[in-house]
């Protein structure tokens, strides 16, 4: 459909940079995974059994590598968790683990941007996770590598500086739910499509920024992201 299909402009659709081509990922849902790194499960006091939480965040909340983001409005305990993005280039129900990974197109950083004071006084409401994890530009994400070109990443270190100042460090390998089995049961709640990304989830180290800040998080293997916060949103 062209533009003159539509009754008012048409919603544009989110997308990522590929590494090694000018043609972009089309992103059409983003999943993310709670609580699948033990030392995080910790450091919340959560339940170090419990299965791991899928929630989203809307496609458009993605901001890309570079960018400088402002203060969210309704916070004041604004928090990184830095995170292996798995972007999917086919999908479908019940996907078995066994061919999980064919499903997959590649590889990024992402940041699980989090209103931590709201979303630890929903939790204890029993109320969803929603207010705090999925917000404008909650969702910095840098380019997408292919893993037809560097493989599929399932170890390697994964470290997130503030201001330079070390704040998370840890391996891929310590992820709880690995990727394809992820991929397994995150397609037996929805069918997975093309465009759909999954943020795997975040290791220990949590903590709040400010307006100046300087988040440069890396991932062997895949480069950086780097992501400034600005003044409040206006
Ligand atoms: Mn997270």
């Amino acid at each position: 459909m062209d533009s003159d299909s539509f009754v008012i402009p048409a919603p544009r659709i989110a997308s990522l940079a590929v590494v090694g081509t000018d043609k972009r990922f089309p992103v059409r849902r983003i999943y993310c995974v709670g609580k699948n790194y033990l030392s995080h499960v910790k450091e919340m006091g959560e339940d170090e059994r419990a299965p791991p939480v899928i929630f989203q965040k809307p496609a458009d909340s993605i901001v890309e590598d570079g960018a400088t983001i402002p203060y969210p409005v309704m916070t004041d305990d604004y928090h990184y968790e830095l995170e292996l993005v798995v972007a999917l280039r086919s999908g479908g129900y019940n996907i078995p683990e066994i061919e999980a990974l064919d499903h997959v197109y590649g590889y990024g950083i992402g940041l699980d941007m989090t209103r931590r004071d709201i979303q630890l006084a929903d939790i204890k409401r029993g109320h969803p996770w929603e207010p705090g994890k999925s917000f404008d530009q909650s969702c910095p994400c840098g380019p997408i590598r292919q893993a037809e070109e560097i493989g599929h990443v399932d170890k390697g270190r994964i470290q997130l500086m503030v201001n330079g100042t070390i704040k998370q460090d840890a391996d891929l390998e310590l992820m709880i739910w690995r990727t394809p089995e992820i991929i397994a049961r995150l397609s037996q709640q929805y069918r997975l499509c093309p465009g759909d990304l999954i943020l795997t989830g975040t290791p220990s180290g949590v903590g709040p920024v400010v307006p100046g800040d300087e988040m440069v998080g890396t991932i062997e293997g895949l480069g950086t992201l780097t992501v400034r916060i600005g003044p409040p949103a206006a």
